[in-house]
């Protein structure tokens, strides 16, 4: 099978869109002056067998075709069967290298004198399951968590959550994906009574409208963005509408690029729809049929939505916004008036202390024009791990989470699910666990006193790092890792090694609602194991062997699959053996000759839709939707004559997370060099700072020196890094306030100053 000469929509084969894509960065990288590099880092063929995929990294889920030769993985590209078209980025095509970085754990380690040292599994498991087991004998369940991932597989996360909330009894399971989607899962399960989203990436292939905020797609999810390219290429009126502070690689490439004030985005939301009622552009119909309004306590009518609005007409938000009023009225315009407009939004509006009232508004503009349903209509947020939906929401695996959209606060829920898992009614607490910050604070005050942490990095990944580092080393930390000096291993007192991507096999749920199948197709090094083996190992020691009956990632499919059918995320109809034929299904789907569907909520698409209508919002009592009346409040993070910059961070297209992974990958280091301090030029030249100067970064929670990179892409300002690197660790200075109702916190507004301190 050659995918080399397939060509896109664009008419670009798949090299071509890996040079548009990551090319240049690569390439500069390796100090090439030709395209012959990248060819370097995509060999041909030299593979025997070819398998279907999923890469390991990012919730765009591309599906990838792995090339394997003598039992070693030696090309992986993209499938052009996949969602993804055969498009895929640059850390994709060097997938072929994760399995062989350097410094891979390969034997558990046990912390002694203060030195980890080598121990067999059974030394490692005993002492891990012993100290759980004084921690709860002398503080009872909630003094031990799970914290895991959103990389984590389905079958893993399902079964850490049934083990840690039926069997140990405490609801302490969180997760990395508090931290970047709790918000748009909120904002979700509040408009639609349940969680994902209504729509598909296909639905960029019919917009008019693109609506980006918040997110850069073009380094964080570039198949998406080319996606976006070809239809802009197909359908010459379709615009592209990027609203970002910084002026991204994703913002070059926009038709009206809108740089708002960080902080300050819910003021633009507010306007538009202020906008759209002004100027007569709600569907009237749609909201006649479909939607309800609620200022969050009481059901309003629509004459007290617009009233709500008064106070965000464009001119009186204009200055604190950032924005001029004609730009905000243009957008609402173009946004209202498209044939078909699609919202896509990420990090840039889900880590914020309003992240639920902006993903609610960005919800609430698609309703009350009309614009959902459709192909090409829909508010879409995509997601940044590849099963933080699958593995994480869709099980459950949070702390006021059940499995399948059920919560812990219901007691019908709980007893529900306590029959589905097969324990006593009241076995499950009916105290909602922690959530990650807070999880991390109980480690420090000593209310959680052993944790597990499986398959990510919190030393790197949380803000206000020291604060949570500082917790890190008074609790009993078991750390699952597959290196052996991520920054989260220098704090575990057990280091257990886990396999990774195709040395384990299970299904994950990238941001379609579409759940895939990794297969395993090669055998972990040393003495690494599946995190689903580790979590058995624990289930047994601990004595709850029993409750974890399902043991292999194929009975524990079944077992998942078999309790959504009593719920809305049914997906009964996706047997393990569709999986492996097929390039991912997207849920619902409740029978095995059901397609899997694309647009929910839509009769003749979604089963679930029973009353004849074209939509019903059946995740709510009344089947209508609601918009809701969100007052914007500034961020506790404001700028003053002692902090008078924002810090807002992000990623770079080589890199994903904090670079466990990719970071020792040779040639996607290279390309995207270290962290760097990004300031705009005019600031810099204020303050006479020149690029590769050495700078001091101060917030009212850590203090940091970093490189100067000296650019005209953040507003005035405005400063950015990188979150990838830990030799900067950005996140030592980013403030940790949350978001009063999902618990994200807000890594995207800081109040810092800048100083420099060498050159
Ligand atoms: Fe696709 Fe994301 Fe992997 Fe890149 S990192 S190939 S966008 S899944």
């Amino acid at each position: 099978m050659d995918t080399n000469d397939q060509k896109s929509e664009s008419g670009l084969g798949r090299r071509d869109l890996l040079k548009v894509l990551g090319g240049v960065a690569v390439a500069n990288g390796l100090g090439a002056s030709t395209w012959a590099a990248l060819e370097l880092l995509v060999p041909s063929a030299t593979a025997d067998t070819w398998h279907k995929s999923v890469c390991r990294y990012c919730g765009t889920g591309c599906g990838v075709l792995v090339g394997m030769r003598d039992g070693r993985v030696t090309d992986v590209r993209g499938d052009d069967l996949a969602h993804n078209k055969g498009v895929i980025c640059v850390k994709g095509s060097m997938l072929r290298a994760l399995p062989y970085v350097k410094g891979r754990l390969t034997t558990p380690k046990i912390r002694r004198d203060g030195r980890l040292v080598d121990a067999t599994w059974d030394e490692a498991m005993s002492h891990v399951a012993q100290t759980f087991k004084d921690a709860i004998a002398a503080g009872g369940p909630d003094s031990v968590a799970f914290y895991g991932s959103g990389q984590l597989l389905t079958e893993e996360s399902y079964t850490a959550n049934k083990l840690f909330k039926a069997g140990i009894r405490t609801n302490n399971v969180d997760g990395n994906p508090r931290l970047c989607m709790g918000s748009a899962a909120a904002g979700y399960t509040q408009v639609y009574g349940k969680d994902e989203p209504p729509g598909s990436y296909e639905d960029i292939d019919y917009a008019d409208c693109i609506f980006t905020i918040g997110a850069n797609l073009f380094e964080c999810h570039p198949p998406l963005f080319e996606r976006v390219q070809q239809r802009r290429r197909a359908s010459k009126g379709t615009r592209l509408i990027v609203v970002d502070p910084r002026r991204t690689r994703t913002a070059e490439h926009a038709d009206i690029h809108l740089a708002p004030v960080p902080g300050t985005d819910l003021l633009l939301l507010n306007a538009m729809a202020q906008v759209i009622c002004e100027e007569g552009l709600l569907d009237t119909s749609f909201i006649d049929k479909h939607v309800r309004f609620s200022d969050g306590q009481n059901t309003v009518d629509l004459a007290a939505f617009k009233a709500f609005l008064e106070k965000y007409k464009p001119e009186a938000v204009a200055s604190e916004l950032g924005i001029a009023a004609h730009q905000i009225r243009e957008v609402a315009f173009l946004f209202a008036r498209s044939r078909a407009t699609t919202s896509l939004w990420t990090m840039g509006i889900n880590q914020r202390t309003q992240g639920v009232f902006l993903n609610n508004m960005l919800n609430g503009l698609h309703l009350i024009t009309g614009h959902i349903g459709r192909p090409g209509a829909t508010p879409f947020s995509v997601t940044g791990q590849p099963n933080a939906c699958g593995g994480v929401r869709d099980t459950g695996a949070l702390g006021h989470l059940l499995p399948a959209g059920h919560v812990v606060a219901n007691e019908g829920h709980r007893r529900k699910v306590e029959q589905l898992w097969g324990v006593e009614p009241g076995t499950i607490s009916d105290k909602p666990g922690l959530d990650a910050v807070s999880l991390f604070r109980a480690m420090g005050d000593g209310r959680v006193k052993a944790a597990l942490v499986m398959c990510t990095n919190p030393a790197q990944s949380l803000p206000a790092a020291d604060r949570y580092r500082a917790a890190m080393e008074k609790c009993f930390l078991v750390v699952a890792e597959i290196v052996e000096d991520s920054e989260t291993a220098q704090f575990a007192d057990v280091l257990l090694p886990a396999a990774l991507w195709i040395e384990k096999e299970g299904v994950t749920g990238q941001g379609e609602r579409r759940y895939q199948l990794i297969e395993k197709l090669m055998d972990p090094p040393g003495q690494a194991r599946s995190d689903l083996d580790i979590l058995v190992d624990l289930a047994d020691r601990l004595g709850h062997g029993a409750l974890i009956n399902a043991r292999t990632p194929e009975d524990i499919w079944d077992e998942w699959r078999q309790f959504s059918v009593s719920s809305m995320y049914n997906f009964k109809g996706m047997t393990r053996a569709r999986l492996e034929k097929e390039r991912g299904l997207q849920w619902p789907c409740p029978s095995e000759d059901h397609p899997g569907t694309i647009r929910r909520y839509v009769a003749g698409d979604d089963p679930l839709v029973t009353n004849g209508s074209a939509m019903e919002f059946y995740g709510q009592p009344d089947k209508k939707a609601i918009v809701f009346l969100r007052p914007y409040v500034p961020s506790p993070e404001h700028t003053t004559e002692e902090f008078p910059f924002y810090l807002t961070t992000g990623r770079v297209l080589e890199q994903w997370h904090t670079s466990t992974m990719t970071g020792r990958i040779e040639e996607l280091a290279k390309a995207s060099g270290d962290a760097v301090i990004e300031i705009n030029e005019q600031d810099a030249w204020k303050l006479q700072i020149a690029k590769g100067d050495s700078v001091e970064v101060r917030s009212r929670h850590g203090t940091l020196q970093g490189s100067a990179q000296v650019a005209s892409s953040p507003r005035r300002g405005v400063v950015f890094a990188t979150f990838h690197d830990a030799k900067l660790l950005i996140n030592r200075v980013v403030a940790d306030n949350v978001d009063p109702i999902s618990r994200e916190p807000e890594y995207k507004v800081t109040a810092v100053s800048l100083r420099k301190v060498g050159t």
